[in-house]
Parts: C-alpha cells; structure tokens; sequence
C-alpha cells in the first residue's frame, strides 16, 4: 500500500470552508488601503539570508532560531521571507522606489518561522503587510494607525486593543542599554540563558522575553521613555494629540520593544484577550535607520502587519453569518438536456451578476442530484429534463424554504430570479 504524507508540522492547508473569513479580510483590508492610497507591491518568498541578518538583527529569536535558512543549488545561503518589511525595502532600493520619493505599499502572503507550533502560532503563517516610505511622521505614524482602527471597524469586529510606545534614536537606546545592562548585571541570577547571553550582545532583546520566570524582572526594569531624546518625544506627543483627535483609544505600553532591531521611535500593538496566549493582532512601528542600514539613502519610514490567522480566528466569532457555501443556483438536468442545461446556466451567469450558478455535471439520478444540490448550498435548484425541454420550462424548487416548487418558462427565468435574488 502507498503510505499517505503527513503535512509538515505548523502548516497548514487553508480549506474551502475557511474561506469566506480569508476572502472577506483580505477584501477588506485592500479597499481600506486603496482608500489610502496604498499600491500593492509583490516580493519574493525567498531571499539571500545576509538581507535578514542585516534587518532583523543577528541578536533576534527570528534570525537565531527562527529562520528558514538552506544553501541553494549554487551554494548560496538563502531564506523563506520570517516578515515582509526587509523585501520591501530591499525592492524600493533595487527598484530605485525611494530616490526622494514616498511610497505607500501594501503587501500579502505566507511567511515562515520555525516556532513551537500552538494555536495562533505557526510555521507557515500569512500577513497582511503595510509600509510608508518617505515620510518622517508623526502624522503618517496617524494614518497608519487610523487605517488599521478602520479595517477593525469595515470588518464588524469587536476593537482589539491598541498599545503605542516610542523607542527614541539609537543615541537614545544607546543611552539606555548602558543604564539597562547595570540594572540586569544586578539581578544576574533572576536571568533565564538566552538572557545572560544578550545582556553581552543585544539587552534590548531581554524585554521581549517570553519566559514566565522573567517577567517580574523585566516588569521592574527601568523605562526606555524616561531616556527618550527630546525629538523623539516631541513626535511621541504630536502622535498622541493626533489620535485623539481621531477618536482612537490606545494605551502606552513603555514596556512594548517589539521583536526586531529595525524599529526606531514609534512602536505599536492591537491586541485581544479572545485567542489565548497569542494576544498580537497586528504589530508595527517605525524603522528610519533600515533603509541606509541596507545600503539606500537615508529614508524615513513605518510599516505594520497583521497576522491573518489570528484575525480570521476572531472574524469566525464575530461574523458567523458569513457562509461557506459554493453557489446560490444549482442547475440539475436530464441525460438529454446536458447542453441546453449548459447554456441555461451561462445565461444565467450573464445576466445575474454575481449570482454564483454550479451546473450539474457527471449525470446521475434527480436524486442524486438534489442531494448535490443541497450540499453547495444554493437556495434553489432548476431543473431541465426531458420534459422541460419540450414545454419550453425549467422546474424551479426551493432548497430553503422559500416557496413551493413551481415551473417557470424559460424565457422567464432569468426575471423569476431576479425578482427573489434581490
Ligand atoms: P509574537 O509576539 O506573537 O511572536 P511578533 O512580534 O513575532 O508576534 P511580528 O513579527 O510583529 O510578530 O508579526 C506581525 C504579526 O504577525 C503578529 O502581530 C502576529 O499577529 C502575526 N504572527 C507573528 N508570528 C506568527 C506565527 N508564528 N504564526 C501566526 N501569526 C504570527
Ligand atoms: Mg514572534
């Protein structure tokens, strides 16, 4: 006997039923960024290793362990994209996007991460990614955000959380390790290994520990917002003012560093209570160094992505409505009646737009049809036999209860069903 494969651990085979809350974010979350003025842009799943180790930084989870990384055919180090924004960027500068220009991009696809797979946590994972390029904030830094609330709000989900922090220059966090190392070179012992082992190379990176056991001594660490730079803290204020002024509620959060070394000032977090421990929606912030850090010209820039399977985790509780059904016109037809049966359904397909119409194919029974019929969902079934055919009619029957089943003239059908399709 063939042995069936497996599917390779954390990822997943996003199902027919699962895709109507797919579709409806993606929809969405595309016409709030046209309405913004955001393009798309595609990048490629894999890259040279180098372009993630110069942006994520060498001293992270994801380039430490987190990576995809193999040598190809050639023998060069390549690796599946963990996150968007370093393609992106790398695409402006190769594509000559950024030369004093300003970009607004979006971005969606699969990204990889070798992590412990558990709910909402994955190894092949899908974001939907935006970047700003060009722009020094604040009120970019605004927008961004307004335009995620929006997505919140057009896809009729109950508001996540909102936290913001801002993470200064790197003068400022140079200022800040040096205070920071003093204070975990003091409480040594409380310290988990990876830990101790980026106390020498990246402290920063010790604050966004997950361990339990180090979450007391990273709430009692001192504040990067108490060393913020006066410029950094001007644009933090002028952000706030801002949401305010848009009515957006948000939470500063001094203690939210985010995962990768690219971020500069402005930090954010949506965040909800209703998936358990993976509580990060949608997670950005500002990166003005990444650009000349990969060899562009010094540009200013904030970008943000959000995690589609926790978000389509909690469109399913707050849109049970939406249905996962194939067709709404289900056309079941005699053994002689295959091509008119044909060419009823793309009539119907002409003259009902989006109006989704299946044709019965592969024969069989009426009753095998029926059952076909119910199983796609549509709400109702026409039926062309042999004695349709020849009175010029098709047999309408309703699959949801609403109606008696009644023969329509053919030349009236496509009326009989607008005027119930609404
Ligand atoms: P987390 O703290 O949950 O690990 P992160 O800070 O690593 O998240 P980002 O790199 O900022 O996440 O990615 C943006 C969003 O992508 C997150 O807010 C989350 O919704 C989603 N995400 C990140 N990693 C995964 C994963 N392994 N599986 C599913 N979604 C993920
Ligand atoms: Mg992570």
């Amino acid at each position: 006997m063939t042995r069936t494969l497996a599917p390779l651990r954390g990822m997943n085979d996003v199902l027919p039923d699962d895709s109507p809350w797919w579709q409806l974010l993606e929809d969405t979350a595309r016409n709030v960024f046209e309405a913004y003025g955001f393009r798309q842009i595609r990048v490629p799943l894999l890259e040279r290793t180098e372009l993630f180790r110069r942006s994520i930084g060498e001293v992270t989870d994801i380039v430490e362990k987190e990576m995809y990384t193999f040598d190809d055919r050639s023998g060069d180090s390549v690796t599946l994209r963990p996150e968007a924004t370093a393609g992106i960027v790398r695409a402006g500068i190769s594509n000559g996007l950024l030369h004093n220009q300003q970009q607004r991009l979006w971005c969606l696809g699969p990204m990889f991460r070798y992590e412990r797979p558990q709910k909402g946590r994955y190894r092949q994972f899908h974001q939907i990614d935006v970047e700003a390029l060009g722009y020094p904030g604040p009120d970019i830094d605004a927008e961004m955000i307004l335009m995620s609330a929006r997505i919140w709000r057009e896809l009729g989900l109950r508001m996540p959380r909102l936290e913001i922090n801002s993470l200064g220059t790197p003068e400022a966090r140079a200022a800040y390790r040096d205070v920071l190392v003093d204070y975990f070179e003091a409480r040594r012992a409380e310290l988990d290994e990876d830990s101790l082992r980026r106390l020498g190379t990246n402290p920063m990176r010790i604050l966004d520990s997950k361990h339990p056991d180090m979450q007391t001594v990273i709430a009692e660490a001192p504040l990067l917002t108490e060393h913020l730079d006066a410029e950094s803290a001007r644009h933090f204020q002028t952000l706030r003012v801002l949401l305010d002024a848009a009515g957006i509620e948000y939470r500063i959060n001094p203690r939210l560093v985010r995962g990768l070394d690219y971020y500069s000032r402005t930090v954010f977090e949506w965040l909800t209570d209703r998936l358990g421990a993976q509580g990060a929606v949608c997670s950005g912030g500002r990166y003005d160094g990444l650009v000349s850090q990969l060899g562009g010209r010094p540009t200013p820039a904030i970008g943000w992505a959000m995690g589609v399977e926790r978000l389509v985790e909690l469109l399913r509780l707050d849109r049970p409505d939406l249905s996962a059904s194939a067709a709404d016109i289900y056309v079941a037809v005699g053994d002689d009646a295959v091509g008119e049966g044909m060419q009823l359904a793309e009539s119907l397909r002409d003259g009902l737009r989006g109006v989704r119409v299946q044709l019965h194919c592969g024969g069989g029974s009426l009753k095998t049809q029926f059952r076909r019929a119910d199983r796609s969902g549509a709400r109702w079934a026409l039926v062309l036999g042999q004695s349709e055919l020849e009175r010029g009619e098709v047999t309408a029957k309703p699959l949801r209860g609403e109606g008696e089943q009644c023969a329509v003239p053919r030349v009236e059908v496509l009326a009989w069903l607008r005027a119930r399709l609404d």
